[in-house]
């Protein structure tokens, strides 16, 4: 069972996930272009009911923010997919009213608290709240933030000329913060404070970047949509059909997981369901996962 704010510490750091929606239901034979029913026999006992709806064999996934306290600075992670925005054909995603800033704001956050806001990746769900309607127009919606965007999700974005989704948050999620003059560029890695460190893992789109954190013997990372399903730790060679270059995609999968399983570092991703960040350990040639309960 999901609940909408929980807390932990990993060594000085306060990190605080904040739900925005459970979702989408999509198939897993849909996500995965190489989806094996087998593997889902053979992992069964621990997918259902939380990670797999049996009956419609769709993957259920979660949609949340992580909210790094580390020396002095705000981080936050992902900004879901947003209130009043146009998303169709997404129908739960239109005009969405969700009680996501309330819940920032009950965990502690106002949005004037955070200093910097990290997108991993500019796909239409983790940059929605980035913005927020205000008068009919789009403005900032934590006015103190610095966005980090990579320089290569956004040169892609600009450049893309389809009028899908992910563009229609670029246009209304990513452009006001340029316009605004919060948004930083980021190439190669960039140390945001001692301890956080952002590292390009491009594949799933050609920019997307990862957050790490390191406290004393702690470790964590912050991994956006690297793995979209728990399933990917044992199949790390699976893509989803939303990764754009597939060569890189597992390499970069394949640096998380061997992060997480030598250092101990805590797997933290954007979707996955409770308790929603584990370790690794290897196994073989893949690699096989223990729950976190924070
Ligand atoms: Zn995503």
């Amino acid at each position: 069972m999901s609940v909408p704010i929980s807390q932990q510490t990993i060594g000085a750091a306060r990190v605080t996930r904040v739900e925005e929606m459970a979702g989408p239901g999509f198939r897993l034979s849909t996500i995965f272009p190489d989806w094996d029913a087998a593997v889902f026999e053979e992992h069964k006992d621990w997918l259902v009911p939380t990670y797999v709806n049996p009956e419609k064999m769709t993957a259920l996934l979660n949609m949340h923010s992580w909210v790094v306290e580390h020396n002095g600075l705000t981080v936050l992670i992902d900004t879901c997919v947003g209130n009043d925005k146009d998303r169709m054909p997404a129908e739960n995603w239109t005009n969405n009213q969700g009680p996501y800033l309330e819940r920032l704001a009950e965990a502690g956050f106002q949005p004037e608290d955070i200093d910097m806001v990290m997108c991993t990746h500019l796909h239409v769900d983790h940059v929605g709240w980035n913005t927020k309607l205000l008068d009919g127009r789009w403005v900032p919606t934590f006015p103190n933030a610095k966005y980090l965007f990579s320089r290569a999700d956004f040169e892609h974005y600009q450049a893309h000329a389809e009028e899908d989704m992910d563009r229609l948050s670029f246009v209304d999620s990513v452009l006001p913060i340029v316009e605004h003059g919060l948004a930083e560029m980021t190439e190669g890695d960039h140390l945001l404070a001692e301890g956080l460190l952002l590292e390009p893992a491009p594949g799933h789109t050609p920019g997307h970047i990862t957050l790490k954190l390191e406290s004393g013997a702690d470790a964590a990372i912050f991994t956006g949509d690297i793995l979209h399903h728990p399933l990917q730790v044992y199949h790390p060679e699976w893509n989803s059909r939303f990764c754009i270059l597939p060569d890189e995609a597992r390499t970069s999968r394949r640096r998380v997981l061997d992060f997480c399983a030598d250092r101990g570092a805590l797997l933290m991703p954007a979707h996955f369901g409770a308790p929603h960040c584990c370790h690794i350990d290897r196994a073989g040639e893949a690699y096989s996962l223990r729950w976190h309960h924070g």
